[in-house]
Order: structure tokens, then sequence, then C-alpha cells
């Protein structure tokens, strides 16, 4: 995606064509085309050289008629409100299409962490908390990591909204440390859920996973979760990279203990000696199975989609493959699952974060990733069937789904007043 305009306008452009599948009213397209409700904030930081920062910082709620919204916060220099309304809106469909009882959200603030003191990330974010804490709520609007935040940046958020309401509130902000009332698998849920399609779409495809041949971009929460996962399961994950670049070796690489030596380090996994190394649209090109894009948006666009040589391709991050990519690689005959379903297992334990929140009654792990095959089996399967029925791809078919269930909820609800 060439600019952050344009991010909207693709997901503008997706609920355009779910909306003529649907025929859907035009007045209710036009409700769901912009999001319900954004807030727009500039806030001071005292740095610690005692000078003053302003930020800037966003919240959109998409859409709300099937439960709180529900959305990652983002730490990115280049954020803006056009790409955190169409993140929002994204997650208004990948919540209804897992069929969990939530509308969209995002939040996101324009910063580079890197330059950031752990002392001044914390009262960035305790700010930025404070001065958008009046749409966060446990049962209105439940921020998650995305993006540059991670478990600790959700602990200051619980912490500094429990500290404004005078008690603690776990449920207002999931992807918590399990000490706070984080769930179990709650870390290892997006790759787990991205292997669970995989799997699914295999099957479909008449492709045994035993043996396939897997590259992964991306090794981060994403990305390494699902390699040794799907390592786990007999598949054997040839190729692999991190932001420095990549490494492939076709006989296999040593997922485990790449993990556990070589992640975060600077060099990354090109430490790692026993592969040939690879630059990272190198390894979109080399010759695979299953292609599992898990780092970030628009790394398979015109200019290289018809190099890519895998047979399914598995959109662990949001947005891999630009629209044109799309195309020509369905032209390709390359079957694609959609980031709305491929990569919808964080949001779905993030629900049973929230679920046990509210319970105070926490879930054995076992439990949490058994709840959540079924529920990424059963997306994956009205998704596939969506798919026949409309004789289209399973993009459309999760577009199709997810507008169907928030239009239907907005029209059994009705317009207040
Ligand atoms: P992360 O920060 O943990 O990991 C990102 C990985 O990508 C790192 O290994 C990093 O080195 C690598 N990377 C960064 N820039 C790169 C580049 N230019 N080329 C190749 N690799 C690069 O992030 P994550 O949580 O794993 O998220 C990855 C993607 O998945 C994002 O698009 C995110 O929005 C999406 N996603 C994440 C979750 C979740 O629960 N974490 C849920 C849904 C979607």
């Amino acid at each position: 995606m060439s600019t952050h305009t344009n991010v909207l306008e693709m997901a503008r452009e997706q609920l355009a064509v779910a909306a003529r599948y649907l025929e859907l009213d035009a007045g209710l397209h036009t409700v769901l085309a912009s999001p319900q409700r954004t807030l727009i904030v500039r806030f001071p930081v005292v740095m610690d050289n005692g000078e003053v920062e302003v930020f800037e910082g966003y919240r959109v709620q998409h859409n709300a008629s099937r439960g709180p919204t529900k959305g990652g916060i983002r730490y990115h220099p280049d954020v803006d409100v056009d790409e955190t309304s169409a993140l929002a809106m994204w997650m208004t469909w990948k919540c209804a299409v897992a069929n969990i009882p939530y509308g969209g959200a995002k939040g996101s603030v324009k910063v580079d962490t890197k330059k950031l003191s752990r002392r001044e990330l914390e009262k960035m974010t305790r700010r930025y908390t404070t001065e958008i804490g009046q749409m966060f709520g446990q049962y209105s609007d439940i921020p998650a990591p995305d993006i540059g935040t991670n478990a600790q940046v959700m602990s200051w958020i619980m912490d500094t909204y429990s500290m404004q309401a005078g008690h603690t509130v776990p449920g207002v902000v999931t992807g918590k440390p399990i000490e706070l009332g984080g769930s179990e698998g709650r870390v290892e849920a997006t790759g787990r859920g991205v292997v669970v399609a995989t799997e699914e779409a295999a099957k479909s495809r008449g492709l045994n996973l035993n043996g396939a041949k897997v590259i992964v971009q991306g090794f981060g929460n994403v990305g390494a979760t699902a390699a040794k996962l799907i390592q786990e399961s007999g598949a054997i994950v040839v190729g692999i990279s991190d932001a420095v670049g990549g490494i492939y070796n076709e006989n296999g690489l040593p997922i485990r203990e790449l993990f556990t030596r070589y992640q975060g380090r600077e060099g990354g996994i090109r430490e790692y000696k026993e592969a040939q190394p690879v630059s990272n649209s190198e390894l979109l090109e080399l010759p695979c199975d299953v292609l599992i894009p898990a780092a970030i948006s628009a790394v398979i666009d015109e200019r290289n989609a018809d190099k890519i040589q895998a047979r399914l391709v598995v959109e662990g991050a949001n947005g891999p493959l630009t629209p044109d990519a799309d195309r020509i690689l369905q032209d390709k005959g390359i079957f694609v699952v959609p980031d709305i379903l491929a990569n919808s297992g964080g949001v779905v334990v993030s629900y049973f974060e929230w679920v046990q929140d509210l319970q105070n009654f926490f879930w054995e792990e076992n439990e949490v990733n058994n709840k959540l095959t079924r529920i990424m089996r059963n997306s994956y399967a009205a998704v596939e069937t969506m798919a026949k029925a409309h004789k289209t791809d399973l993009r459309t078919a999760a577009l199709i789904i997810g507008v169907k269930r928030v239009a239907d909820a907005t029209i059994k609800r009705g317009i207040f007043p």
C-alpha cells in the first residue's frame, strides 16, 4: 500500500464488493463505510531531558452493533487517522467472521518507540490512556496489543484506567501478562490459529502437510509461533526471515533453536550459519508448498506476485497482499487464505481472556487451545461454504459473512431513536 489513504480506500472497496453480493441497502452501506466514533488527541509528555513533546493519537470505533468494540493499539511513526479507521473496519469483519460478540476498533499513536526510554514510553502510554479513556471500558471498548505495543504496555493501560475507576478493571484490556488476568495460550494464539487455517486449507486443496515445504516471513509473535507449530505437525520449514533478512535450507531449519538462540539478537536469525542467506524479497519467491507472510503489509504486490511459487498463501500479517497481487495469485491458481480469517486466532483468545476476566475464573491452556481450534475450524468451514455458494475466493467470502452478520445485527436492533 503506497499511502495510508489507500488503505482506507482498499477497505471501502472490499466493503463495496461484499455489499454488491449482499445487495446491501444503500443507507446501511453508508453507515458501514465510516467509523461510528473517532477521537483525535494531542497530548504533552515531559521527556527525560525535561523538554515537552506533543504526541498525536487516535481511537476509532468502527461499529458496535454486535457488542463492545475490540482492537489493538499501534505505536508507529506512520500511523494516521485513515489507516486507523481501515484497521478498525477490518476488526469489525474479523470479529464477525469468528462470530465473537464484538465490533471493531483500533487505536494508535504517531511515535517511534525506539527513540523513547522505558520511562517515557510508560508516561506516554498513561497520558494517551487518560486522553482516550472516556472511550475505553470493559463493556464498551477493549484495546489489545498491536505493532509497537506489548503486554507491558497493556499492563500500564489497565493500571491507569483502574486508578481512575477507583478499582481494578482487568477486563478493560487484553493481551495482559498472566499475573494481571491474562489468558493461557494468548501469546501463541495468532500463530496457532494461522496453523489451523493452513491445515484446513491444505485439506481442502488435497495437500498433505506432512513433509510439505513451508516458508514464513517474519519471526515475531505470529511468524515464530506459526513456524514452530507447523513444524511440530510434520511440515518442513525451509525458509524464514526477520527484519534483517532471511535464511533458506531446503532440508529444513531448526525453528526451536532459532527461536531460543537468535530471536531478538541484533543480527537476527541470519547469524545461523547452516543455511543460505536470502533477502526478504528473495525469500518470498523461493519454491515451497505453503507461504506464510507474517511480518508487515503489502509485501506481495504487482511487482513480485507473478514470481510466487507457493501453492497456498496464508496471511499471518494484516494486509500482506495488495489487491493487484491478490488478482495475480488467483490467475496463477494460488489459493489465498485471507487475514480476517487466518490471523483471527489472536482476537479469539483475547475474547477468551475478557470472558475469564469478567468471570474471575481462569481456564487451563488445553481448554483455551481446544476452543480456539474449534472456532478457527468453524470459521474456515463457513467461509469455504460461502465461497462455493458464490463461486468466489475466500477473501470475498469472508467479507460477505462478516458484513452480513454486522448488517443483520444493525437491522435487527433498528436505528435509534
Ligand atoms: P512482531 O513485532 O512480534 O514481529 C514482526 C516480525 O516481522 C519480526 O520478526 C520482525 O523482525 C519482522 N519484520 C519487521 N519488518 C520486516 C520486513 N520489512 N521484512 C520482513 N520481516 C520484517 O509482530 P507480530 O505480532 O508477529 O505481527 C506480525 C503481523 O501480524 C502484523 O501485520 C500484525 O498486524 C499481524 N497480526 C498480529 C496479531 C498478534 O496477535 N500478534 C494478530 C493479528 C495480526
